[in-house]
């Protein structure tokens, strides 16, 4: 799956929503969160976002792995 980390906090320019051809990314209150078992890896998403924070799982920056398990809570809680 991919994430959304923390550079989408207060940002949510939702210009990876247009581009996600499976609608997998939804609005919390701070930031945007992608379905981790919606998402089809497609990548479509990464390049749009301004901020640049949108990365494939495994290439998650280590100051931002914690938002690999946001995204999984996110949808656990909804
Ligand atoms: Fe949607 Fe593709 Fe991004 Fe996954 S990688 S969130 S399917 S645009």
């Amino acid at each position: 799956t991919y994430v959304i980390a923390q550079p989408c906090v207060d940002v949510k320019d939702r210009a990876c929503v247009d581009e996600c051809p499976v609608d997998c990314i939804y609005e919390g209150a701070r930031t945007l969160y992608i379905h981790p078992e919606e998402c089809v890896d497609c990548g479509a998403c990464e390049p749009v976002c301004p901020t640049e924070a949108i990365f494939y799982e495994d290439d998650l920056p280590e100051e931002w792995s914690d938002y690999f398990r946001a995204n999984v809570d996110f949808f656990a809680g909804l």
